[in-house]
């Protein structure tokens, strides 16, 4: 859990809008089902109080967001940020509901945050925090309903939290209520790394296909969180030149390779990068425009632009985070011939890997860490193979073909289960 950005990010929502929006033409779809799919389904805001360690009471705002359940329970993270916003939200729901369509996962799409900065509170408010949020919206979420797991600020031990709140309430333990719990309490082996081993797989399989050598290959990661940080250690140990690393106080930058696993015991402290030692310090907008192999924006939202897009002089992206390209960002990349692996793909890693979480937990049986891994590579390397065939058929971009495929695959089970009444 690393948070520091203040930011709201107001085009999220236009982003995700513009990409459905073009899908929905590819696929033609008639207007009731466009609009169907434009509009999140069902939207819970919660105001609500958190007794502070000084005794004062503090109000707080948070969303649980499901987008379209046609293909299954509502799927998708928990985001504390300070930034959060109903219509980001928004579009991380929408987004959720592609991606699980993508990789062919029985789940719909769902999203929630609350605005907070994370750091501000001791252990006990952010418990006290978490605990309260999850009684809030404790009447849309359970195991068939809908099924939260960790996003920005988040991490396994607030999601023990609400495992155990909701337990409370029911008076049995619902290990399935939530995904990316500790192992102790009926999370799954490899569910911490999954989003970045996710990366890896994508990587790995973007590389053989385009014919160029993971070993040796450049690459530069924005945002060392969860996502980031696995991702670069992943890659630097199959081989890969980690050049450039950033979090949101500064970048890293190191020609020969930065030795990431030393990086991530001098963040144990919560040192910022701005000050880590074994590179030169270089700004977040040159990691953005380093020539590189392979860029791997795993942050957030809204960072590459029609703005920034032109000075982008990697030869592939591979989407970490959600939503980090921008429709016009997206044009111009593909003017200069840049591929892009988009989030809905790449980062899948995270929900693949909950949904056999949400599976053991709901089968009381657990797998050892190989089988997940085994498993997560043949779904996230299966979908990209639809993606890519989906692509090649129509002449689109991968992103274009991810979206075809996620949406076709809505539809179809929208239409397929019809309008009740
Ligand atoms: P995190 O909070 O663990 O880490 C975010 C990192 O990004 C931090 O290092 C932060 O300092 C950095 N950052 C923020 N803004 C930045 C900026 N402008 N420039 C450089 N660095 C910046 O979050 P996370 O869980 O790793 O999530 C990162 C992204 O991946 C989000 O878009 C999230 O929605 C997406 N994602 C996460 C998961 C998951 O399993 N956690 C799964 C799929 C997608």
């Amino acid at each position: 859990m690393v948070v520091e950005q203040a930011e709201p990010v107001a085009d999220a929502l236009k982003t995700a809008l513009a990409q459905f929006d073009a899908a929905a033409d590819r696929l033609h779809l008639d207007d009731g089902t466009r609009a169907m799919l434009r509009v999140c389904k069902r939207e819970l805001a919660v105001h609500f109080p958190v007794q502070m360690d000084d005794h004062t009471v503090r109000m707080f705002s948070g969303y649980r967001v499901h987008h379209n359940l046609a293909r299954g329970p509502a799927k998708g993270g928990i985001r504390y940020n300070p930034g959060v916003t109903l219509d980001e939200v928004r579009a991380l729901a929408m987004w959720m509901t592609w991606k699980s369509a993508v990789v062919n996962l029985p789940y719909g799409g769902a999203k929630g945050g609350v605005v907070v900065d994370p750091r501000a509170l001791s252990e006990s408010e952010l418990e006290n925090l978490t605990r309260r949020y999850a009684t809030e919206i404790s009447i849309v979420i359970g195991p068939n309903e809908d099924i939260p797991a960790p996003d920005m600020g988040t991490d396994p031990r607030i999601m023990a939290w609400i495992m155990d709140t909701i337990s409370m309430h029911r008076g049995y333990t619902e290990a399935g209520v939530v995904t990316g719990k500790p192992v102790a309490v009926g999370g799954t082996l490899g569910r911490l790394e999954a989003t970045g081993r996710g990366i890896l797989y994508v990587t790995q399989e973007l590389a053989r296909r385009q014919g160029v050598p993971l070993e040796g290959a450049a690459v530069a990661v924005q945002g060392f969180g969860n996502v980031g940080s696995v991702a670069a250690q992943l890659l630097a140990r199959a081989g890969a030149r980690v050049v450039a690393i950033s979090d949101m106080s500064g970048a890293l930058y190191n020609g020969n390779g930065i030795d990431i696993d030393s990086i991530l015991s001098y963040r144990k402290d919560h040192h910022p990068l701005r000050e880590a030692p074994g590179g030169d310090h270089i700004s977040n907008a040159e990691l953005l425009s380093l020539p590189v192999d392979f860029l791997i924006p795993a942050a957030m939202e809204g960072q590459i632009t029609g703005g920034n897009a032109g000075d982008v002089r990697a030869r592939f992206i591979v989407e970490g985070a959600n939503g980090p390209t921008t429709p016009e960002a997206d044009a111009i990349l593909a003017e200069k011939g840049v591929i892009v692996v988009p989030d809905v793909l790449a980062n899948a890693g995270g929900v693949i890997v909950s949904y056999f979480e949400w599976v053991q937990d709901l089968q009381f049986y657990f797998w050892e860490e190989d089988e997940v891994n085994e498993r997560l590579h043949k779904v996230i390397t299966r979908a990209f193979a639809d993606v890519a065939a989906t692509a090649e058929q129509h002449g689109i971009s991968l992103r274009e073909a991810a979206m075809v495929l996620g949406v076709g695959r809505v539809v179809e089970a929208t239409k397929l289960r019809g309008i009740y009444p």
